[in-house]
């Protein structure tokens, strides 16, 4: 993780960082912690910065439907990928904050079989 940017001028040198533990907590959110100790530095002509994002907006429709999201604003679902709304399910992105295409895909084809049992079960 990035502390703090080292220059002269406006223009970069170095920047300063630290080591990261990174452990899920009970809820399987991830969560870091600084090493304490494993501060470093690096010599920079460039910084790019690469900013990832929370969640996805929430539209009327989640709110809509009261749709229970978690802490960081995911709609949250059970196994068969259904939503605290019976019969309404999420996956990719909505469900898992910004992600990757591939997961988006493993969990509609997730949701597609959740809404499936949903419907010859209920
Ligand atoms: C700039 C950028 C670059 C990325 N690069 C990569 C990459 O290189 N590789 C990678 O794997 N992933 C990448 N991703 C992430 C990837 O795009 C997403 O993880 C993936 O698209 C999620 O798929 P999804 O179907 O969950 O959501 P989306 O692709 O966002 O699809 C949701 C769809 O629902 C529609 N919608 C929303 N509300 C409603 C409504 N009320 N009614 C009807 N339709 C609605 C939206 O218009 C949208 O078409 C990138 C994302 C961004 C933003």
């Amino acid at each position: 993780m990035t502390k703090a940017f080292v220059g002269r001028n406006g223009v970069v040198k170095k920047l300063k960082a630290v080591r990261l533990d990174w452990k899920q907590d009970e809820n399987d959110a991830w969560q870091m912690k600084e090493i304490p100790g494993s501060e470093f530095e690096l010599n920079a002509d460039l910084v790019l910065l690469a900013m990832g994002f929370l969640h996805v907006e929430p539209g009327p429709l989640v709110r809509d439907y009261g749709l229970q999201t978690d802490q960081r604003g995911n709609i949250v679902t059970d196994k068969n990928m259904m939503t605290s709304s019976p019969g309404v399910f999420a996956a990719g992105d909505a469900a898992l904050g910004a992600s990757l295409v591939v997961r988006a895909i493993y969990q509609g084809r997730a949701a597609a079989e959740g809404a499936d049992y949903f419907l010859k079960n209920s």
